[in-house]
C-alpha cells in the first residue's frame, strides 16, 4: 500500500491514479468521499459549519466508492456524483464538512475497510488524502507527502478546471488553495501534516511523468 498525502493542487489525484495503474493496484481518492458528503449536506439544505446536523447527514448518506484507477467514480444514495463533487459550491463546503469529527470517524472506518479489502502489499492500493499516513493507515509500508509551491499548485488546478470546462482564473484558484490549506492544516481533528516517517517530495519543478517516476523509484527502493 502507498499512502499519498499533501495539500490541494499538487496533482496528487492524477499522480496517484497513474501510480496505481503502473503498479496494477487499486486506487482510493478519500477527498472524493468528503466531497460526496458535502454534496449530501448541500442537498439537505444544511449549513456546512453545523457540525451536529452535518454528522446526521453523514449517518444517513450511503457512499459507494470505486477503486479502479482508470474509472474511480463515486455514488451517493444511488446517484453518480463524480462530476458534481468537483463544482465550486462543493469545493467551498468541503473544508468545514471534513472538519466535523463524526464525518471523519465514519469515513475513516469506510476507508480502512476498503484498504483491508485490497491486497496489503506496497502494490495493493494507492490511497490519497490528507491524513492517510497519520490517521487512516499509520502502518502503511510507504508514505509520501507531496508538496509544491502555492503558485505552481494554483496554476495546475486552473489548467485542470479549464480543461474540464469549469471557468476559473489563477488568482481565484490561488485564493481557494490558500484558504483550504489554512483550514485543513489548522483544524482540530486530523490536521493536514506529513507523518514523521513520510518521504517528502516537492514536485514544483517536476512534471507528471517525473513525479510518477520519483514515486515508482520509492516503491522499488
Ligand atoms: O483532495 P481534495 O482536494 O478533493 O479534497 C477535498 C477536501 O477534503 C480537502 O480540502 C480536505 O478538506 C478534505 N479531505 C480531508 N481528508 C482527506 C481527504 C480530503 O480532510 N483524507
Amino acid at each position: 500500500m502507498v499512502a499519498l498525502d499533501g495539500p490541494a493542487g499538487t496533482g496528487k489525484s492524477t499522480v496517484a491514479k497513474r501510480l496505481a495503474m503502473a503498479l496494477d493496484a487499486r486506487y482510493l481518492d478519500t477527498g472524493s468521499m468528503y466531497r460526496a458528503i458535502a454534496v449530501a449536506v448541500l442537498r439537505a439544505g444544511v449549513d456546512p459549519t453545523d457540525e451536529v446536523k452535518v454528522g446526521e447527514v453523514a449517518d444517513n448518506a450511503k457512499l459507494v466508492v470505486g477503486t479502479d484507477p482508470e474509472k474511480p467514480g463515486i455514488v451517493l444514495d444511488g446517484d453518480d456524483v463524480s462530476v458534481e463533487i468537483r463544482g465550486p459550491e462543493v469545493t467551498l463546503a468541503v473544508s468545514p464538512v471534513s472538519a466535523a469529527r463524526h464525518v471523519r470517524e465514519l469515513l475513516v472506518a469506510q476507508q480502512r475497510a476498503i484498504i483491508a479489502d485490497a491486497v496489503d502489499t506496497v502494490g495493493g492500493i494507492v490511497v490519497e488524502g490528507r491524513d492517510i499516513g497519520t490517521v487512516v493507515s499509520p502502518d502503511a509500508p510507504l508514505k509520501v507527502y507531496l508538496t509544491a509551491s502555492a503558485d505552481a499548485r494554483a496554476a495546475r488546478r486552473t489548467k485542470q478546471d479549464n480543461a474540464a470546462g469549469r471557468e476559473s482564473t489563477v488568482d481565484a484558484v490561488l485564493a481557494d488553495v490558500r484558504r483550504r490549506d489554512t483550514y485543513d492544516s489548522s483544524r482540530a481533528v486530523s490536521p493536514l501534516k506529513a507523518a514523521d516517517d513520510a518521504v517528502e517530495l516537492d514536485n514544483t519543478d517536476l512534471d507528471l511523468a517525473g513525479t510518477v517516476g520519483a514515486l515508482l523509484d520509492l516503491v522499488e527502493s
